[in-house]
């Protein structure tokens, strides 16, 4: 048994003094009684749980395409630096045969590894609409496939589909009515109509809202309006303050609360200096928070889950819990992982950060041992 002592503890709906006793799951919170656990003195740092990012492509140097699963292991210890103690390694728009090789090594990376543990893959692409692509290649754009996802859903959590392609509305009603894969609208050129009409058909999820989809109009409010006033559908947002200007972050808070699933969209770039990285084969130069293809496209992001967390609260000027929370318990609902793990509740797996005021991480444990220490690097 180990007990944090001396701390901020961040639940669901708050912060309170006191601490937190766990062996592999979360025993007590509170006014604890350490008894004679192995006992961490937080010194008043926050104890928030394990973020949970489940749209991420790569991390320091490794990207989840590249067909070498100890790439996927890297990614899952590197991110445990961020706080993150749960992730979605998510694919691009690649040939079918490479999207089967990444399954393949999530799925035998879901049954147990260091680091990070592996929900399931979000599959982004290749299902999308071409002239939504964004940084995804067209070239390997395909019309949507409900057996392949149907063949692997025990290794997928999501998949991005742009409901106005061909059989893209049969797609959904069979990959939700046979497995327990979220599908998530997203790289789409849909109207309002046909984005009412996914969501009824079983989509519960938006693919990083206002990025790669049409914007919205007063008069054609598309996936935007119809996401923002459905109750059933999470939205990701992808809040480096780069891809979205942050004055949305305090739209979306008034307006979609629980509903939204802040995300990074991180690439192979993420923790690593500027330069010349890949991603889904394509060339992207990396200066700063912005990464771009050669014409110019935004490229995905090298925002990790804790930086993400403090745009939002700095931005939105809201209590420590209410970030933490679009970081951990909205993205467990989205992917019903929240039974589990998502927030600091008496059952849940011991996925527990200790952190400061301005989410800097000082310690990250997973399921109740020690994953990252920022006095010892990762242990
Ligand atoms: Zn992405």
């Amino acid at each position: 048994m180990k007990a944090i002592i001396n701390a901020k503890v961040v639940t669901e709906n708050s912060a309170a003094d006191g601490g937190i006793l766990f062996d592999e799951r979360i025993c007590e919170i509170g006014d604890i009684h350490a008894g004679g656990a192995e006992v961490i003195d937080a010194c008043g740092a926050y104890v928030i749980p394990g973020f949970v990012d489940v749209h991420i492509h790569g991390y320091k140097g490794f990207d989840t395409s590249d067909g070498n699963k100890s790439g996927i292991e890297n990614i899952a210890k590197a991110l445990t630096s961020n706080g993150v103690t749960a992730w979605c390694p998510t694919t691009m728009t690649v040939s079918m045969e490479d999207i089967q090789t990444a399954l393949d090594q999530i799925g035998e990376l879901m049954q147990g590894g260091e680091g990070a543990r592996v929900l399931g893959a979000n599959v982004e692409g290749p299902f999308i609409n071409p002239e939504k692509k964004g940084a995804q290649s067209a070239e390997f754009v395909k019309k949507p496939n409900a057996d392949f996802i149907i063949k692997n859903k025990d290794r997928i959590k999501l998949v991005t589909l742009a409901p106005e392609v061909d059989g893209g509305i049969e797609f959904i009603k069979r990959v939700t009515a046979e497995t327990e894969v979220n599908v998530s609208v997203g790289h789409t050129a849909a109207n309002l109509n046909l984005a009412c009409a996914a969501f009824a058909a079983g989509a519960r999820q938006v693919t990083h809202l206002f990025n790669a989809m049409p914007p919205l109009n007063h008069r054609e409010p598309g996936v935007i309006g119809a996401a923002l006033t459905d109750d059933r559908v999470y939205c990701e947002l992808i809040a480096d303050t780069f891809h979205i200007n942050p004055v949305l972050f305090k739209i979306l808070d008034k307006v979609i609360g629980d509903r939204l699933v802040l995300i990074t969209d991180c690439m192979r770039a993420g923790g690593m200096p500027d330069g010349e990285y890949t991603l889904g084969g394509q060339p992207v130069s990396v200066r700063g928070i912005e990464c771009r293809l050669s014409d110019g496209t935004i490229a995905g992001s090298i925002l990790t889950m804790n930086m993400a967390v403090k745009n939002f609260m700095d931005a939105v000027g809201c209590p420590i819990w209410e970030a933490v929370k679009k970081a951990s318990l909205n993205p467990a609902r989205s992917v019903g992982e929240d039974e589990n793990i998502g927030s600091l509740a008496v059952g849940k797996r011991a996925d527990i950060v200790i952190c400061d005021s301005n989410i800097n991480i000082q310690k990250t444990i997973i399921s109740g041992s020690l994953a990252y220490d920022c006095n010892r690097q990762i242990v």
